[in-house]
């Protein structure tokens, strides 16, 4: 797909078919069992959580999941009947409108079941919650040794409905050893769930980057997918390494000048280059008000006319300087690909984050409110 032609500056295109095509191929790896939870916090990873939920319901998916309340009511409003998990702990203050919304929370101490018993006793309605538990990554969850309390107290607790119990694993995609520790204790949990209780419940662990985990004998019966269905490839190790998505998204800026500078001119803030031949240099409309980080600054390339064009001295907030040198003709008004392909050649999210310092999710959220969403939703 080459970058569209409208008026914009900096923007992204979302391919809106890739997105179908990746969910597609997601579900087909799955096993008929296996319940495809979509993972649409932060806005869809910079997506842009309308467009892509929309998408995503007409693809079938019913189940997905956000980190917190103010997400999960954007999300309402657009589907009233699709099951929708609070990631995130909740607070006290947020319980009722998360229970008039309809969500499923997630438990992960006594407190929370102390006052999520405490505001659906007044509203005469049931809660659903996933317990989740930490199998080892020291951040939300209840500590497993503690998990059994929370089970008791929530099966004791008539206002609540237990839906769902999950762990999430820290080292997926790079530590397989710790992975499998953690599901270890994680299944040991759940065999002690009485079976006919366990039988109601979605049992999830795994995110995009996750392993093995649908043997014939597991007990799992759900997958929360995040990265992979937006394009990224799974981890080597991952249960659907051999998975192979499409990139949705691509991000583009225009060229807003063009010109020639001598040989031993500082380029940029604090003049952390200085070129060291007679150069012609593009201005490109884009900076870390837009996404680029700093950390891209003389490292980072862009492409226009399929070809790489070297970041010259430090991204600026609004504007970053490319080496165009060896690149003729090229013209204000004409597209710079940041991420994504052009011509021949394509800047993926892992060398984008190569030379930006961070990570593929990072990289998709710090997209920033400035840069336009297009969609396309035809077939290409
Ligand atoms: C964000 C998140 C996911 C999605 O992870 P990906 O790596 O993007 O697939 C899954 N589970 C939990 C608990 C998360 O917070």
């Amino acid at each position: 797909m080459s970058p569209s032609g409208h008026n914009s500056r900096a923007w992204v295109e979302i391919d809106l078919p890739a997105l179908d095509r990746n969910v597609g191929r997601i579900k087909q790896a799955l096993p008929k069992h296996v319940r495809y939870v979509a993972v649409v916090k932060a806005d869809a990873y910079g997506h842009g959580m309308p467009e892509v939920v929309t998408r995503l319901l007409q693809a079938g998916v019913d189940t997905f999941a956000v980190a917190n309340v103010a997400e999960a009511a954007r999300l309402r409003e657009i589907t009233p009947d699709a099951e929708i998990l609070l990631l995130s702990p909740t607070l006290p203050n947020e319980m009722s409108r998360a229970v008039s919304l309809g969500l499923d929370f997630s438990i992960n101490s006594l407190a929370e079941i102390d006052a999520l018993a405490a505001c659906t006793k007044g509203m005469g309605v049931r809660a659903r919650v996933h317990i989740k538990v930490d199998t080892g990554m020291g951040r939300s969850g209840v500590w497993h040794a503690d998990a059994h309390a929370v089970f008791s107290k929530v099966l004791a607790t008539s206002t609540v409905e237990w839906c769902g119990v999950y762990t999430h694993f820290s080292d997926a995609d790079t530590d397989t050893a710790y992975t499998t520790q953690q599901r270890e204790i994680f299944l040991k949990l759940i065999e002690s769930i009485p079976s006919e209780v366990r039988a109601k419940l979605l049992i999830h662990a795994d995110n995009s980057a996750g392993l093995e985990s649908f043997s014939a004998h597991s007990p799992f019966n759900a997958v929360r997918i995040g990265l992979m269905q937006y394009g990224l490839p799974p981890s080597a190790g991952s249960f659907l390494a051999s998975l192979k998505p499409d990139p949705v998204l691509s991000f583009h800026a225009r060229v807003v000048l063009v010109k020639h500078l001598p040989k031993g001119t500082a380029i940029g803030y604090n003049r952390t280059k200085v070129l060291t031949r007679d150069s012609v240099v593009a201005v490109v409309a884009v900076g870390y008000g837009d996404g680029v980080p700093t950390a891209a600054s003389n490292r980072g390339q862009f492409l226009i006319h399929g070809q790489r064009c070297p970041i010259l001295g430090r991204v600026s907030m609004d504007q970053t300087v490319v080496d165009v040198t060896d690149n003729p003709n090229v013209a204000a008004g004409e597209v710079a690909t940041i991420l994504g392909a052009q011509g021949k050649d394509r800047i993926t999210v892992a060398e984008f984050c190569g030379w930006s310092d961070c990570i593929p999710w990072e990289a998709l959220c710090t997209l920033t409110q400035r840069v336009q969403r297009v969609y396309r939703s035809d077939r290409t």
